[in-house]
């Protein structure tokens, strides 16, 4: 035998220590964030006088970000405040920067520094201590363009399917499309030519009764990202696995060819 018992307990220890590394890799990449959010998506009904849904402007907001801004990007085009999804035209916005997730168990006030256990807390207490810091004058719902942006989709309190009403997926497709011209005018260039017919695809597509289409067809960021870093690293790692283990097999066979 090439390998002595020394070298098989490398390979074991290799082998231990990868699967460590494996481990530690799957516990970073399922971050708590999508469980705390779930329990907080669930906020209480408030009346501060804003009939702007914090939860839905939350999950429009997820979706911009997700499955449109990262293709903005790439054209380098500016959206303008005209635009409905631009960030100035989300009421929330300003509250929601800050947020400061520090812990699992940790959320705080960025105005006043004061920490609560659950997203929800902030919540409230953006809802009862900084309520002067939204500014109402104009209508700048973010939660208002959710049908047209399939809000439902990333929210855990997703209804049940329901028979298509095609009155109302008509109303979203209008909306959707009326989003698209807003945004990105045709008459402003080829990017914004090219991310108005990106829109269309990506959102407003799926706005049908024949089902078939799916939205977010184009994909997104985050999806992408995260898949791309976890094959990569395991690739890496297997390669490691492979090199060391031929290493001490080579090693293992010259040593053990005299003896033979
Ligand atoms: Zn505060």
């Amino acid at each position: 035998m090439g390998m002595t018992r020394k070298h098989c307990t490398d390979v074991f220890l290799c082998l231990c220590f990868t699967v460590f590394l494996l481990l530690i890799s799957v516990s970073s990449s399922s971050s708590p964030q999508g469980q705390m959010e779930t329990a907080a998506s669930r906020s209480l009904e408030h009346d501060n006088g804003v009939h702007c849904s914090r939860e839905r402007s939350r999950a429009a907001w997820k979706i911009i970000d997700e499955y449109l801004m990262p293709f903005v990007e790439k054209e380098r085009y500016k959206i303008s405040s005209r635009c409905r999804l631009h960030p100035e035209n989300d009421l929330y916005r300003d509250q929601e920067q800050h947020k400061m997730h520090v812990d699992i168990n940790e959320w705080r006030c960025g105005y006043c520094k004061k920490t609560f256990y659950e997203e929800k807390y902030l919540d409230k207490h953006f809802d009862n201590r900084h309520y002067d810091l939204l500014n109402v004058s104009h209508s700048r719902c973010l939660a208002d363009v959710c049908g047209a942006l399939h809000c439902d989709l990333v929210m855990d309190s997703a209804p049940h399917k329901t028979r298509c009403n095609p009155a109302a997926i008509g109303r979203n497709k209008h909306l959707c499309e009326s989003l698209a011209d807003s945004c990105f005018p045709v008459s402003e260039g080829p990017s914004a030519l090219h991310l108005n017919e990106f829109f269309l695809r990506q959102f407003c597509d799926a706005h049908t009764c024949s089902g078939g289409r799916k939205p977010f067809s184009k994909g997104g960021k985050r999806e992408t990202s995260t898949l791309h870093v976890v094959i990569s690293v395991l690739v890496l790692m297997l390669l490691a696995l492979f090199y060391i283990f031929m290493y001490l097999y080579r090693r293992g066979n010259k040593k053990g060819l005299p003896r033979a």
